[in-house]
């Protein structure tokens, strides 16, 4: 008879790598999990099994890997004795994720022993996400100790999102669903967290009376690349506006969750999405702009336009950048205009947030004009914060006119917090986080259905309005900040971009 010292626990994770010779693999994942392995932070025992339809043995996909590793920055390549001991919790298994009799090899595999945690991360063509969850439930791969990770997009508008939703739903619970937003995921937006509720400094600041306006800028100085085919029946509004700016948004402006539990602080982000102002034909019209790249150049080379990128067809009106402003209504927020942008082939590749604060309210120095404060959250490249302030750098004496009691000139400057110097650029990676968080059940960097769905419902009216043909894409020259109508759009409002200041 067995004795109770003898029952085995179940230990140890299995990763499901759906997509596991694609492009997010071999860029983002492989990589992130060997730097969870090398810091010590990957749980021990697991196995990570990649999934495709090529018949690759455990042998070759391992040398596979190796081979791409190759393409990793520098100080993020293994040793061939750190490769070794990686590639040990690597396997492969062959399926074509549309054939139901496929799943029964993948249960086998399996059963081979009895994991603790099992993670399914679907990163294969969207197209195949229902099916995915549908024949793991008819393996009976759902157990309660399988958690599913679904990458974007999720839905290409809301009926979309919602019948995937409805699909993953019905298969697994939500708490074993982790909808990933990488965004979430980086270190800045975990300092945005930290700077907002483990500092009381700026919560008396955080509201209408003195923030004038906030900015999130999303650029990349990129066209589509070898993408064209995949983003031009996606362009910039659904690539990036519903998922990662409209989750930046939420957490610069959600109120302070009770606590740190996941559904404190999703419960606190779909308050923000819920009080998103609605569209209306007014401020479709107004408050957007859409836009493609035409040729231009980067870094002093001569780029093609949109049309002209492979895979994309001739005459899409796809676009690749888009600017639109907003109001939150509620009583911390009303008013101040939220500016969102991102595009393609812009004149620089970074992501911040800025928060412009409003000026003084009766000016006793000579300051350049429209200068006030703002605080700059840098999320790419540098990850910091930068505190913009006006400081009388030379004493600098003016001729005042007479009677005015003004004599000295003030000009901006900045503290500068950069993390990366700060802390180390070991840090830990977006992905490295993410999978982590995934592999322990930590919910909080995850979006929940009900605020995907509230997003996906606020972009949908704009979604419409272009479907209708009521604004094709404006023009812009590669290498520059969008079309004029983005600095036309925020300079009504009295306002300008960033650079523009
Ligand atoms: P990809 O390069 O086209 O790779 C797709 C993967 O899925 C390959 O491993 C492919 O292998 C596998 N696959 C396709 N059909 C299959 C089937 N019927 N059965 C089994 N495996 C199948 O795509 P990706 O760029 O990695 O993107 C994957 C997902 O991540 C997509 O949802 C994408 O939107 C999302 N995503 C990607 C990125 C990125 O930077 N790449 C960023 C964010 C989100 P075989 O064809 O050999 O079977």
């Amino acid at each position: 008879m067995q004795s109770t010292t003898d029952i085995v626990k179940p230990a140890g994770f299995d990763l499901i790598l759906f997509g596991g010779t694609g492009d997010l693999a071999w860029r983002k994942l492989m990589p992130a999990l060997f730097q969870a392995f090398r810091h010590g932070t990957l749980p021990e025992g697991g196995r990570i099994i990649g999934v495709a339809r090529d018949a690759l043995s455990d042998e070759q996909y391992r040398s596979l890997i190796e081979s791409r590793f190759r393409d990793v920055d520098g100080s993020k390549q293994p040793s061939p004795t750190e490769f070794s001991r990686f590639a040990a919790m690597l396997h492969y298994v062959r399926m074509d994720l549309s054939k139901p009799e496929d799943y029964q090899a993948l249960a086998q595999s399996l059963a081979q022993r009895e994991a603790a945690t099992v993670v399914m991360y679907v990163a294969t063509a969207p197209a195949l996400f229902t099916t995915v969850v549908e024949q793991l439930a008819a393996a009976g791969l759902n157990t309660p100790r399988t958690r599913i990770v679904l990458e974007k997009p999720l839905g290409h508008d809301l009926p979309s999102n919602r019948a995937i939703n409805a699909a993953v739903g019905r298969a697994f619970a939500e708490r074993q669903i982790f909808r990933i937003d990488h965004y979430l995921g980086k270190p800045a937006v975990q300092n945005l967290f930290a700077l907002r509720f483990g500092n009381a400094l700026f919560e008396p600041l955080w509201r209408r009376e003195t923030i004038a306006n906030i900015q999130i800028t999303i650029a990349e100085d990129l066209g589509v690349e070898k993408r064209g085919q995949f983003y031009d029946s996606t362009g910039a509004l659904r690539d990036m506006v519903q998922n990662h700016a409209l989750q930046l948004l939420c957490a610069i402006a959600m109120e302070p969750p009770i606590n740190s539990h996941a559904d404190a602080i999703r419960d606190e982000k779909l308050k923000v999405l819920r009080s998103l102002k609605a569209w209306t034909p007014e401020t479709l019209a107004q408050h957007v702009v859409r836009g493609q790249y035409s040729a231009g150049n980067r870094s002093g080379k001569s780029v093609p336009g949109y049309l002209q990128e492979a895979g994309v067809p001739a005459g899409s009106g796809t676009e690749t950048y888009v600017a639109l402003r907003t109001e939150i209504e509620n009583w911390r927020w009303a008013g101040v205009p939220f500016y969102i942008r991102t595009g393609k082939r812009l004149a620089a590749r970074e992501a911040h947030i800025v928060v412009n604060f409003r000026p003084a309210p009766h000016p006793i120095f000579k300051a350049p004009i429209g200068a006030a404060n703002k605080l700059v959250i840098n999320l790419q490249p540098r990850d910091g914060l930068e505190l913009h302030l006006l400081a009388e750098g030379q004493a600098q004496r003016v001729a005042a006119p007479s009677g005015s009691n003004i004599t000295q000139t003030l000009a901006p400057v900045q503290l500068d917090l950069d993390f990366d110097k700060r802390f180390g650029s070991e840090r830990v990676g977006a992905y490295e986080r993410l999978l982590l968080d995934v592999i322990d059940g930590r919910l909080n960097l995850f979006v929940r259905s009900d605020e995907q769905e509230e997003a996906w419902q606020w972009v949908q009216p704009i979604l419409e309005h272009w479907q209708a043909g009521q604004m094709p894409p404006r023009p812009y020259a590669a290498g520059t900040w969008g079309p004029s109508a983005a600095s036309a759009m925020i300079a009504r409002d009295g306002h300008c971009w960033s650079e523009e200041a």
